[in-house]
């Protein structure tokens, strides 16, 4: 339907059943309506751009929150539903629904606000964040808000004997019958791909690391096509690691100056705090499950420390959504010793030679000394 669509990315989402579960996810609707809520004055008579609308979920808080006008941009067949539900809404007036790629469209007005629900599996899986960022780049006036505003990829390694456990007990016993044979080929299978599943907070082995934070009003296709960090994870117990769990935050800070120290780096301070407070002493000695006290989501946390501060949070020890976690498994089970550190250079990088919607994630652990050597690479993982 758009010159865009070699991959049939945009027909994938003619399927009705992907926006009912996305509608269906509370934590992830309800962020963006409260991002409406809490930043209403900079929504009211404002213009807002809304980047793969969808069922239009968005433009329609956009549009209870006062704006003056709407654009919902819409590149599959769902945009004719969207028009339905608008004109069912009686909310024609305000909100225009376009059907195309917002590469390709025209807008007569530059925007205030632009509103995209564009994460993937560990944020960036679909690429998306590339047309917000083309969007933002052609129609975002100046001094306009980008929702959400910040965007944070964590991860860490994970023991995942408890899930393997758990398939093993299921096959042990069919009717009376051993079929153990059945475990080992469907653990062999979901080792050679990432698994996007829910990770209990128990199967995490060290206090996850940021991998990437970006500012959504600033960042450019180069800084997401491809990165590398470093990362140390201090592993408290001896313990085998089978990966490396990924998720992430976003943040909406509304028309608040763009921070340095955002939320998520409050949310680690106090991770750190109640990590120590737990043995009171070097933070590699507290058990691996109490990084934060049980009663305290990370949401609260984050909250508390800025009400204005809107939080959508995917990560192990929040309210699951549908991204889960993405666990990218090493190629063979390492064994750790009680408070080793673990050093690894991450790189993701889209796969610009297949289909630019996915991204290869590569995670190497490189030891102590970090020697910058690739032939020692221990792992690497297609996103496919
Ligand atoms: N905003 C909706 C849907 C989010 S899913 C909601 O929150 O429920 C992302 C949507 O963006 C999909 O419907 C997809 O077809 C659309 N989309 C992705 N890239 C796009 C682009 N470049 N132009 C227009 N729509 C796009």
């Amino acid at each position: 339907e758009t010159t865009q669509d070699a991959s049939g990315y945009f027909s994938s989402y003619n399927d009705l059943s992907v926006h009912q579960l996305m509608l269906k996810d509370r934590p992830r609707t309800l962020a963006y309506r409260k991002f409406f809520e809490t930043h209403r004055e900079a929504v009211k008579d404002k213009v807002v751009l809304d980047v793969g609308a969808g069922t239009g979920i968005l433009s329609l808080f956009a549009a209870a929150a006062g704006a003056k006008k709407v654009y919902a941009v819409e590149a599959s067949d769902v945009a004719v539903l969207c028009k339905e539900i608008v004109e069912e809404n009686g909310l024609e007036a305000t909100i225009e629904v376009i059907h195309g790629a917002v590469e390709e469209i025209q807008l007569p007005v530059t925007v205030d606000v632009i509103v995209s629900e564009w994460m993937g599996f560990y944020l960036l899986h679909e690429s998306m964040l590339d047309s917000v960022i083309a969007a933002r780049d052609k129609f975002l006036s100046p001094d306009g808000i980008m929702a959400p505003s910040h965007a944070t990829i964590y991860m860490a390694p994970v023991d995942m004997s408890e899930h393997f456990q758990d398939r093993a007990d299921e096959w042990s016993n069919i009717y009376g019958f051993d079929f153990s044979p059945v475990a080992s080929v469907l653990n062999r299978n979901e080792v050679s791909q990432p698994l996007v599943e829910c990770v209990s907070p128990n199967f995490l082995r060290s206090e996850p690391k940021e991998l990437l934070s970006l500012d959504l009003r600033s960042v450019t296709l180069d800084e997401v096509r491809r990165f590398t960090n470093k990362l140390e994870f201090c592993v408290p117990q001896e313990t085998k690691i089978h990966g490396f769990a990924f998720w992430f935050d976003v943040d909406f800070h509304g028309c608040l100056p763009p921070r340095k120290n955002k939320s998520a780096v409050v949310m680690d301070c106090v991770t750190s705090t109640a990590f120590m407070n737990e043995k009171g002493d070097a933070k590699c000695e507290a058990s691996p499950t109490s990084y934060l006290p049980s009663s305290v989501s990370a949401n609260e946390t984050a909250e508390q420390s800025n009400p204005e501060v809107v939080s959508l949070r995917t990560g192990p020890r929040d309210e699951p959504t549908h991204w889960k976690q993405t666990v990218i498994f090493l190629p063979q089970t390492i064994a750790v010793s009680a408070d080793t550190n673990l050093a690894s250079r991450v790189t993701m990088s889209q796969d610009t030679s297949n289909n630019k919607r996915h991204y290869n994630i590569t995670v190497a652990l490189t030891g102590d000394d970090d020697e910058e050597d690739d032939s020692d690479e221990d792992e690497g993982a297609d996103s496919d």
